[in-house]
């Protein structure tokens, strides 16, 4: 089972869109996905950097695992509306563990009105929907791809993310097969 776990104020609709479609997706594998209760952004208070006005991403991870253990999830994907960095990097629009099967993406910067742009619920399910296959490709094993339309190409900014589809390609499906196959 792939577990989602909902961040703070992260929009409904988004959480059980992109459920759904990783869900329909994973079914082939024979993995279900469930969403479980949400837990609040102070969980992760100590991750916040003031001087960048952001959350160190790789601080969510351990935690976000042991919920997954205590339900007995295959792999656990939180999502957050706070802004995400590593050192060395300005932001980041999702990270994964595949050792703790521990993923987490950031609404923050897939939302248009961040660009800008006008406030899109479709465009901000798309956006989130490709950064969560992607994570969870991470997780269960994938590295980056080379192929533009594979949604384990790696997003730069979000034109990358735009650019791709929300699908791997055939051959990291049948790498992601083979990894599913062989976890115990
Ligand atoms: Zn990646
Ligand atoms: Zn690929």
């Amino acid at each position: 089972m792939i577990l989602i776990v909902p961040i703070g104020g992260v929009e409904r609709y988004v959480v059980t869109e992109t459920a759904r479609f990783v869900g329909e997706y994973y079914s082939s594998f024979g993995m279900r996905v469930g969403i479980s209760q949400g837990i609040p952004d102070t969980t992760f208070f100590d991750a916040y950097n003031p001087r960048r006005r952001q959350f160190l991403g790789r601080s969510f991870l351990p935690r976000l695992a042991s919920l997954g253990e205590e339900q007995r999830a295959d792999a656990v994907l939180g999502i957050t509306s706070l802004d995400l960095y590593e050192e060395g990097l300005n932001f980041i629009f999702g990270l994964a563990h595949p050792g703790l099967r521990a993923a987490v993406v950031s609404l923050h910067r897939l939302r248009p009105e961040f660009y800008g742009e006008t406030p899109n619920e479709t465009l901000l399910v798309e956006r989130t929907v490709k950064e969560a296959m992607h994570e969870l490709g991470h997780v269960f094993g994938l590295a980056h791809c080379p192929n533009v339309r594979c949604v384990m190409h790696f997003s730069n900014s979000i034109i990358d993310t735009d650019m791709k589809s929300p699908y791997y390609c055939d051959a990291c499906r049948s790498k992601l097969e083979k990894n599913l196959e062989g976890m115990e």
